[in-house]
């Protein structure tokens, strides 16, 4: 038997609440209080630092609308540009099931183009191909914190007269030449499930964009498709982010850059200790992964996850089954061996532990008893 405390979980949120413990008290009870609890004046805040927190010297001025969850956010952006039925959606089969779901509710097509090996991110390669008269919006999504080429992935858009929908749910910090994930697209969304880089405590989301029309659009689009007012131009959705949660995002906001920071640092550490026997996660040039998992692969993958359960080590597939040999689509009719990089990385792939407050010993444990085994 493993002695509990020389467990190694995947994430540990205690550990990070107890750092934060009287000012997420003292906040919440002052919202308690109020007796204001669904939008309001925190999530009005909040959606001001976040533009902030996602301002650089050559790109400001965004507008950013707290949702329930990373889910509204991408439906909210997909139905603020009228995305409907027959539209076609490109976008990646290795990603989380959310990504794909949103596109659906809409009545649209979701239209899979293959990985990069390297990056595991779509593959600016194969896009154009894939487009078609109906094509309507590519949604990229920077996988596991590592930003998509979006340079190349908003020329495609820019010369196809296409919509770019940014799922940066595990990208929140990350950023491609300093310049932060999700203010590249027409609208970027985030999630704040709790144990995303940037988490509150229930569900939460975000949509950032430039577009004034987009902003209006998602303002009423997220409460019934009304202003407040019960003067409803539309059929909208409930999508709304609590001031609870507007009140914890605030406080983790200010710490965001530092948490991130420490991921990295571990990733580094991983890195320097596994690159000979697995393949470690891509960084390339100008590019800073967020590192939401850490990811390695290997041919191995099911004796190493094995051998690290012995262990009392935790770690995960992300994702065992690409989106498009899902049940839930399999009335797309596509088969396997249609999109055989994603296949195969499917079969490789597994996530280490790499929260920001992860011991280094428990790093150095890990990366032994992955060796041990190799
Ligand atoms: C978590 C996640 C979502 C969904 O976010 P929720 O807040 O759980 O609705 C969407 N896309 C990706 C890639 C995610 O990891």
């Amino acid at each position: 038997m493993i002695k509990q405390t020389d467990m190694i979980p995947m994430l540990d949120l205690k550990k990070e609440f107890l750092e934060i413990e009287a000012e997420v008290i003292g906040k919440v009870t002052e919202i308690l209080k109020s007796t204001r609890y669904v939008l309001g004046p925190h999530v009005e805040q909040f959606e001001k630092e976040f533009s902030q927190f996602l301002s650089s010297s050559n790109t400001n001025n965004f507008y950013s609308m707290g949702v329930a969850s990373g889910t509204g956010a991408l439906f909210l952006s997909l139905a603020a540009l009228s995305i409907k039925k027959d539209d076609e959606v490109i976008t990646t089969p290795f990603t989380f099931f959310a990504t794909v779901e949103s596109i659906l509710y809409m009545g649209a097509k979701p239209v899979f183009v293959d990985i990069d090996d390297k990056t595991l991110n779509i593959d600016v390669n194969k896009i154009e191909e894939k487009i078609t008269k109906k094509t309507r919006a590519i949604l990229p999504v920077h996988l596991f914190g590592l930003p998509c080429d979006m340079d190349r992935v908003m020329d495609i858009a820019n010369s196809h007269n296409l919509y770019v929908i940014e799922d940066c749910a595990q990208s929140t910090g990350a950023l491609i030449n300093g310049r932060r994930t999700g203010t590249f697209g027409d609208t970027g969304c985030f999630s704040f499930y709790p144990s995303k880089n940037l988490g509150c405590y229930g569900d939460g989301g975000a949509v950032v964009t430039k577009s004034d029309t987009i902003y209006e659009r998602i303002l009423s689009l997220r409460n019934h498709g009304s202003r407040g007012n019960y003067i409803h131009t539309e059929v909208g959705f409930n999508s709304r982010l609590d001031e609870i949660q507007a009140g914890v995002l605030l406080i983790k906001l200010a710490r965001l850059d530092e948490k991130n920071r420490m991921r990295r640092e571990n990733a580094n550490l991983y890195n320097s200790l596994l690159k000979d026997v697995v393949k470690c996660p891509a960084e390339p040039d100008g590019y800073t992964h967020s590192y939401h998992q850490y990811t390695i692969r290997s041919p191995h993958r099911d004796k190493i996850k094995e051998t690290l359960s012995n262990e009392g080590i935790s770690s995960v597939v992300y994702y065992p089954i690409p989106m498009h040999l899902q049940e839930a689509l399999k009335g797309q009719g596509l088969k396997r061996g249609v999109l055989p990089v994603s296949e195969q990385a499917a079969s490789e792939v597994l996530s280490l532990p790499v929260y920001p407050e992860m011991p280094q010993v428990s790093i150095r444990k890990v990366a032994d008893v992955i060796r041990s085994c190799l």
